[in-house]
């Protein structure tokens, strides 16, 4: 390892732009490169806000790793000044019959120390009246979190990293000899090439097509409706100054984000849905997603119920078969790095991958056998 590394990023989303600034603050020359720019419209991390909570169910390290991730968002936010989290808690509601993920995240939130309480709902009736409390047996409130301002803070962390003299070009990286540990440095789609020492590649939904070997299949992109119903004039019960982030565990896993900065009240469906093309992909809502939702809101938020569509976005999740992260040097090739596989959970873990993949690549460790590509020789 020489003294002053050039690490190539290719990725400006919220694995590769945490991890390029991490690998910078530790020493290395940082070139980060992103096909369409730092939480574009395509991107898995492009949109206005992502949930931050803590509820994970036994499904770990991801409690822990959250608690990490939060200390590091607060730090970043004094250092430049800019507010990411909005804390309007987060409201996990039980109505599904089994309770066994909600009932095993406690223990968990306790020991990775994050504010939590147990509600009854008659106790959450009250707080938010807002809410028909139909089959809801009780909840958990994480009064700490709440949303994050996502395409702000992928921006704001590339500003970031400028100023501490990282280096961004805007260009695609061509899937040319990567897999044979890119040999020959990069090519860049204007036809310019690039070299450095080791290379990340965080390309989220991406990642299974250029390296069709050690990633392939291992992530599979789905198309992911988000919808924003705008509240009754003068109402603001369904803003963030009166509601938490919410999410309601029952058949369906369907969450939302109150109104906040002018826009609608977020809506979604956790369901992963088709087959998606993150480059090419139409980015239409379908209209059977919009009617599920549309009755889902009126059951569950019924002043809402006659709320307009207000505006509408589609995202792609990037699964992994297990839906654990994929963080890993190449099989084949020690100077690559692999960091990818959010799953619909990532964008909160941001910073503490960043840091996770900066120490691991600077110091010569191996990854958690939780993360790596050998786990996936069974799918
Ligand atoms: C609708 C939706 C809701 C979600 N909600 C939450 C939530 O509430 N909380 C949460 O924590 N997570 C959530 N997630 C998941 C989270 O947003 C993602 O897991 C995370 O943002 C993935 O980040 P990434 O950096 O891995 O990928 P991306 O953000 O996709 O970044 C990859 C980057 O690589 C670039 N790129 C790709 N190929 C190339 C190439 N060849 N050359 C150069 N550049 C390239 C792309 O332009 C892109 O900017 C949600 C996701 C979606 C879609």
């Amino acid at each position: 390892m020489p003294s002053k590394p050039h690490v190539a990023v290719i990725g400006s989303g919220a694995f590769g732009g945490w991890t390029a600034l991490f690998l910078l603050r530790r020493g290395a020359r940082v070139t980060l490169l992103d096909a369409w720019g730092a939480g574009n419209a395509r991107s898995s991390s492009g949109g206005e806000t992502r949930i931050m909570r803590g509820t994970y169910g036994p499904d770990q390290p991801y409690t822990k790793m959250s608690a990490r991730a939060l200390q590091l968002w607060k730090d970043q936010e004094k250092r430049w000044n800019r507010q990411f989290l909005h804390r309007t808690g987060v409201l996990w509601l039980v109505s599904a019959p089994e309770d066994d993920f909600e009932r095993d995240s406690l223990p968990l939130l306790r020991e990775a120390g994050i504010a939590y309480e147990e509600l009854s709902a008659a106790e959450v009736k009250k707080r938010w009246p807002q809410i028909n409390l139909e089959d809801v047996r009780w909840a958990i409130h994480e009064p700490d979190r709440g949303f994050l301002a996502a395409r702000l803070a992928c921006q704001t962390v590339l500003e970031g990293f400028l100023a501490e003299g990282g280096e961004f070009k805007q260009a695609a990286v061509l899937p040319d000899g990567i897999e044979e540990g890119c040999r020959n440095g990069l090519t860049l789609s204007d036809g310019s090439r690039l070299s450095a020492d080791h290379y990340v590649f965080a390309c989220g939904p991406w990642l299974g097509r250029l390296f069709p070997d050690a990633v392939g299949i291992c992530v599979r992109s789905t198309k992911q409706d988000v919808f924003f119903f705008g509240p009754p004039a003068g109402d603001d019960r369904f803003s963030e100054s009166k509601l938490p982030v919410w999410a309601d565990h029952r058949e369906r896993f369907i969450y939302g984000i109150p109104a906040s900065d002018g826009y609608g009240f977020k809506i979604a469906d956790d369901t992963r849905g088709p087959e998606f093309d993150p480059t090419s992909g139409e980015r239409t809502v379908s209209a059977d997603g919009i009617k599920t939702i549309r009755d889902y809101l009126a059951f569950r938020f019924p002043g809402m119920k006659d709320a307009p569509l207000v505006d509408t976005h589609v995202c792609q999740y990037e699964n992994s078969p297990d839906n654990h992260f994929i963080i890993d040097r190449h099989p084949a090739a020690e100077n690559v790095w692999i960091a990818g596989g959010g799953s619909g959970h990532g964008f909160k873990h941001g910073p503490a991958v960043g840091e996770m993949v900066a120490e691991l690549l600077m110091k010569e460790k191996a990854p958690d056998p939780l993360f790596q590509l050998a786990r996936f020789r069974k799918w």
